[in-house]
């Protein structure tokens, strides 16, 4: 593997701090737990994006687009990153974003996200749940090629093979960080969505021999189609970095036990996970995704799932600029 071959802009502020979270560890009384704080990428409040985007846009650049077009949620982090990393480097960005909560309050519509969105200068247009969004964003990206513009789309998620090499050079990263502090870790976990950030990752330790399982937390989807849509995403980006057949379906592991009412809705132990985060470590979870991912590696460690005197690491993929327009889920004025 050799990832400088493949074109990258800088932008996010690398490499993330690798941390202990002492009182959270005390407060469970299961395993050590360390934190890695890709909520710190330092783009536009940061985030897992971030990662992705310094290769997508490298890929835009270099396809000479003016416009890039990605789509997500109301709520989207990848949305906002990518409106900011457009900004930073010159290009128009267009957003379609869809409705998948219902949530009819300002802060959820207009607060969060979506203020940062208009901030960097995106333009944005909203539709219904259960579409086709990358569908719906092709067409739109041809109605931009018809008037004369030369857009470049990210899927959801900025999840396809050239996005999932942001999650490649984390595993490296990781692994260059607890072999020079000599910390062996036997876990990580993390919260998964669109799948990039699990497929990289896993692309990335199994390319290394790591000896470090993964577990992704779902946000969304059923398991079955999680792990498949992870493998999937895995396998294509294993090719794509000439270590074709390195991942085996039997690493790609996701528990969708968390997910709660749905996409986006926040569940009794997604407020719990914020509240011990804030409370004993100071760091602020979102409520669409770490939150959910944090809540899988609580409720694991009161189940002992985790050997005790083992080491996890839970990577805090970002997303916590959304918690202002959560206040009415969250229920919190
Ligand atoms: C997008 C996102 C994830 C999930 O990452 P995927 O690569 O989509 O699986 C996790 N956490 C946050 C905060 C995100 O914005």
């Amino acid at each position: 593997m050799n990832l400088a071959r493949f074109p990258r802009i800088r932008l996010a502020h690398l490499p993330t701090p690798l941390e202990p979270m002492p009182r959270l560890t005390a407060a469970l009384g299961g395993p050590e737990i360390w934190i890695k704080r890709d909520d710190c990428t330092g783009l536009s409040t940061g985030g897992n994006k971030t990662r992705k985007l310094e290769y997508l846009m490298a890929e835009a650049q270099a396809a000479g687009a003016d416009i890039v077009l990605t789509q997500g949620a109301t709520q989207s982090n990848h949305a906002r990153q990518t409106a900011a990393a457009a900004a930073r480097l010159g290009f128009a960005c267009h957003l379609l974003l869809e409705d998948r909560t219902g949530y009819k309050d300002a802060n959820y519509r207009l607060n969060g996200n979506v203020l940062l969105d208009h901030l960097h200068g995106a333009t944005t247009e909203e539709r219904g749940s259960g579409l086709d969004m990358n569908a719906e964003m092709e067409a739109v990206a041809d109605s931009f090629r018809a008037a004369g513009r030369r857009p470049y789309t990210i899927p959801g998620g900025g999840s396809n093979p050239t996005g999932a090499l942001g999650y490649v050079n984390c595993a490296l990263e990781l692994l260059g960080q607890v072999t020079a502090m000599g910390l062996v870790v036997d876990h990580l976990v993390h919260a998964t969505g669109s799948a990039g950030t699990q497929a990289g990752l896993i692309t990335g330790l199994k390319a290394m021999n790591a000896q470090i399982p993964l577990l992704g937390i779902g946000v969304r989807a059923p398991k079955d189609r999680q792990e498949e849509s992870v493998n999937r995403l895995a396998c294509a980006t294993a090719e794509k970095i000439g270590c074709a057949g390195v991942v085996s379906r039997a690493d790609v592991v996701a528990n969708c036990d968390y997910v709660g009412p749905g996409y986006g809705i926040p569940a009794e132990s997604t407020r719990e996970a914020i509240d011990l985060f804030a409370r004993y470590e100071g760091i602020l979870l979102d409520p669409v995704y770490s939150a959910k991912g944090a809540a899988g590696l609580i409720d694991l460690i009161r189940k002992g799932h985790f050997r005790k005197g083992s080491r996890v690491v839970f990577l805090h993929t970002g997303g916590a600029v959304a918690l202002s327009a959560y206040t009415g889920a969250l229920g919190i004025f």
